[in-house]
């Protein structure tokens, strides 16, 4: 796998473009930064000047922390176990607090640990994931200003349920007023949190009104529209047909293993999937399911070699699977193939692996194994 150093700044460069003015920038490296690779993306990052991150739990803030550049401050979005709280207050990372019972325990760790605990409090507006309801919230508001000197009210946030969706705009609407509730109860009490954050990537880049003081932006900072829906509505206020002002900045690749000739009639690998057609060449690639590469893909996708289409024939196997190459003329063993990503002037996009299939982007990509080595390119 290559990372493109090149392709990051620039997608920085367009999301920063579309933040207000004050607000901070948090990039989410979570899924093992989307399976682009935790340790190759938090340095990335480091070099373009983000100075937040947001994970989904304490295990991967661990692996942040030995990454990051120095100064770079790390959230973790929830999944923090209790054994795990002393070393976050002890590390200096900041975490999501959606239990009213959890602030009693973080307060005696940090008293135990003489150290400022950095808490956000996450509150329910409608996603109905993790989230403090109104009552506890205001129980929360109480313990916390009691307890100012050993907990930081760090910040104030919720998860919007369908941001990336314009059919889903009654519901974020209704999200954004109930997340005004809360602040205006912080307003009441004349306790206010450091960092007031709601923003994933859909509504940074489409609704400035999301931004506050800080946004969470994890797709679009590895080059992926959020949906076709945000993608319309950039067109829309940039007033302009088409536009690319993101990169892909993932690139998958192998080569090739064996090169043989399958006579017409006989069966390419496993079962009766697929049939020569007529006499054929066909190229094996070291690559299978258990490195992250769709079974959907079996007699369906393609790759990419000497920049040319060649097509998958039969099922994709463990750790192999052939192409057919008849079309593409002086083709060796050893020649590079592209599984995903540019080659000369053509491209595989993640979407080829997911319009025909139930499967995510996020998904396909979370998945790739953390075995395959990757490499920051320029
Ligand atoms: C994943 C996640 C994000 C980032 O979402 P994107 O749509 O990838 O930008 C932000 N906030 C929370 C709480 C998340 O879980």
């Amino acid at each position: 796998m290559e990372l493109s150093q090149s392709g990051l700044k620039k997608n920085i460069n367009f999301i920063r473009k579309k933040l207000s003015e004050g607000t901070r920038l948090s990039c989410v490296v979570k899924a093992n930064a989307y399976g682009h690779g935790i340790p190759q993306i938090v340095t990335m990052l480091g070099k373009v000047g983000v100075d937040h991150i947001s994970v989904a739990s304490a295990y991967e803030a661990e692996e942040v922390l030995e990454f990051r550049k120095a100064g770079t401050d790390i959230m973790i979005m929830g999944i923090l176990y209790d054994n795990d709280i002393e070393w976050a207050i002890a590390h200096d990372i900041e975490f999501y607090v959606f239990n009213y019972e959890r602030l009693k325990l973080v307060l005696e760790k940090a008293k135990k640990l003489n150290r400022k605990a950095k808490v956000h409090i996450e509150v329910e507006t409608g996603t109905n994931r993790t989230g403090m309801t109104e009552e506890y919230f205001k129980k929360a508001l109480t313990f916390l200003k009691r307890n100012n000197e050993h907990i930081t009210f760090q910040g104030l946030c919720t998860h919007l349920g369908g941001a990336e969706s314009l059919s889903s705009t009654f519901r974020t609407e209704q999200q954004k007023e109930r997340y005004k509730n809360y602040l205006a109860e912080c307003k009441k009490r004349k306790y206010m949190p450091v960092t007031r954050h709601i923003a994933c990537s859909a509504s940074a880049l489409v609704m400035p009104e999301t931004h506050y003081d800080m946004v969470r932006v994890g797709v679009a900072t590895y080059g992926f529209w959020p949906s076709p829906d945000v993608y319309y509505q950039h067109l829309q206020s940039v007033s302009k047909m088409k536009d690319t002002p993101m990169s892909r900045i993932i690139t998958w690749k192998s080569d090739i293993m064996d090169i043989k000739h399958v006579p017409k009639g006989d069966f390419i690998g496993y079962g009766t999937a697929f049939q020569a057609t007529h006499d054929m060449d066909i190229a094996v690639i070291p690559v299978g399911y258990c490195n992250g590469y769709p079974r959907g893909q079996s007699n369906r996708g393609y790759v990419l070699i000497n920049g040319r289409k060649a097509r998958i024939t039969g099922l994709i196997n463990m750790n192999l699977f052939m192409v057919d190459i008849g079309d593409i003329p002086n083709v060796n063993t050893g020649d590079e193939v592209v599984l995903l990503g540019k080659q000369k002037n053509n491209t595989i996009n993640v979407s080829s692996f997911t319009n025909y299939t139930q499967l995510l982007n996020n998904e396909m990509l979370s998945r790739l194994p953390t075995a395959i080595p990757r490499k920051i390119v320029r």
